[in-house]
């Protein structure tokens, strides 16, 4: 198979392609189900169908398109409904909330199904207003998402405690995602990026401001899509040269140097910028780095262990010498190594308590829903132990995130429900059989 940036379908799903449109369409009316792939691959989908639909001879689209194009309008309306629950929450806690990613960079498609958005992403200040935050949406029938769980972390840096919490709106046609990060956002393994929040309440992060989260999420996954593409190209004509300065100094601090050139690489080979847009995309490459080979649109799982494990290796060697550096690659290296997966067996557990005490940047502790692991357990429901708030102490760091310990477990109550940290995903049934009557 060709490489897709030899694709002939790529103009497709590019909103300024250097190659011709006409011809990737009559390519593509020879191979619909091959361009439906590349433009889901790189989540270009409304873009692409827009285009199809657009040539007379494809109004009828073969069933797998048609229903792709479908999937993509209910998704927008369920994104917009869940936005407006997640901004009344906003409100109704009080707390300052940005809209990053996909939301943000939504501002600079003139057309907004233009932009495949998959979930809805909120950047806020801390724990303790994120986790108030998914309490009210918890209480308003957002349920947890048993694929991409709660996690914490510490920045040694300042001890901020940083991280996501992932609710799912059931609710709808379509399930919608909402990801709350809070604290900064993180980058590979054990770095944290500020964002500026910005007025109180909810907002809408500039897309600027938000490239940190695309670079990170891009990077972290080892993966360019065109998606990412098509938001640099408009950003490269909406943004004069002066205002990249930020950027730029944000990607030589974190180690991006090599990702950002092969990421312009990629938008210079594959697009028809203006004059000006040009020039600024040839001024922002860093001179000297050889871009990395990260991959466009096919994800590779070894690489990107080992992209994430040698970047581990820079940080710790900047912080704590060449010794370190070498556990904390290994720890990256051991985590990204396979896909965890939650399972409930008999105990093995030794010291689970210290996942709290020792909390870093290096770690990254999940949150289990006991009520999710009740679901998964051979011993079925029966809760044997409760875990009363009356016995939490606050995690330094945040007020409203509490341990309670019971050796050789420990559990947190936050949102008013319990929690079973781990780290590897392996749960046992004595944690399944703790009840969350927490008052
Ligand atoms: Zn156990």
């Amino acid at each position: 198979m060709k490489p897709d940036i030899e694709s002939p379908f790529l103009p497709l799903g590019h909103i300024s392609p250097s190659g011709d449109l006409g011809e990737a369409l009559a390519a593509a009316a020879l191979d619909m189900p091959g361009a439906t792939a590349l433009l889901r691959r790189h989540r270009v989908v409304g873009l692409g169908l827009a285009r199809l639909r657009s040539r007379p001879a494809n109004h009828g689209l073969p069933p797998d398109t048609a229903e792709a194009a479908e999937y993509r309008d209910r998704l927008d309306a369920c994104l917009d409904r869940t936005r407006a629950e997640v901004r009344a929450a906003v409100a109704e806690v009080g707390v300052r909330a940005a809209d990053i990613k996909g939301g943000s960079v939504l501002q600079l498609y003139s057309i907004r199904s233009h932009r495949d958005v998959g979930d809805v992403d909120l950047m806020m200040d801390d724990a303790d207003a994120a986790w108030r935050l998914a309490e009210t949406l918890r209480s308003n029938g957002f349920g947890w998402c048993d694929f991409e769980l709660p996690w914490i972390k510490r920045d040694p840096t300042d001890g901020r405690v940083y991280g996501q919490v992932q609710l799912a709106n059931g609710k709808l046609d379509v399930p919608v995602r909402v990801d709350i990060h809070f604290g900064g956002y993180s980058l590979r393994h054990c770095r944290r990026i500020d964002l500026p929040l910005g007025r109180p309440g909810y907002s809408v992060l500039d897309p600027m401001e938000n490239l940190p989260c695309l670079l990170g999420n891009s990077a972290g996954d080892f993966l360019i899509r065109l998606k990412d593409v098509n938001d640099i190209c408009l950003m490269l004509e909406a943004y004069g040269r002066p205002e990249w300065e930020t950027t730029l100094d944000l990607v030589r601090r974190h180690h991006l140097s090599a990702f950002w050139n092969r990421l312009l690489d990629v938008v210079r080979r594959t697009s028809r910028l203006s004059d000006r847009a040009s020039a600024v995309a040839e001024s922002l490459v860093i001179l000297g780095v050889r871009p990395e080979r990260t991959p466009l649109g096919v994800f590779d799982h070894r690489r990107r262990c080992w992209v994430t494990a040698t970047d581990a290796f820079a940080w710790g060697r900047e912080r704590h010498g060449p010794g370190r550096a070498i556990a904390v690659a290994f720890g990256a290296y051991r985590y990204y190594r396979k896909r965890h997966e939650l399972s409930v067996g008999p105990c093995r557990h030794r010291n689970d308590a210290r996942l709290l005490d020792d909390l870093t940047s290096e770690t990254c502790v999940r949150l289990v829903p006991v009520d999710l692991l009740r679901t998964l357990s051979p011993a079925g429901a029966k809760i044997v132990d409760n875990i009363r708030a009356e016995e939490a102490e606050p995690i330094p760091g945040t007020v409203s995130i509490a341990r309670v310990e019971r050796e050789p477990h420990s559990y947190v109550i936050a949102a008013g429900e319990v929690f079973a940290p781990t780290l590897n995903y392996g749960m046992c049934v004595r944690q399944a059989a703790v009840g969350d009557a927490v008052h």
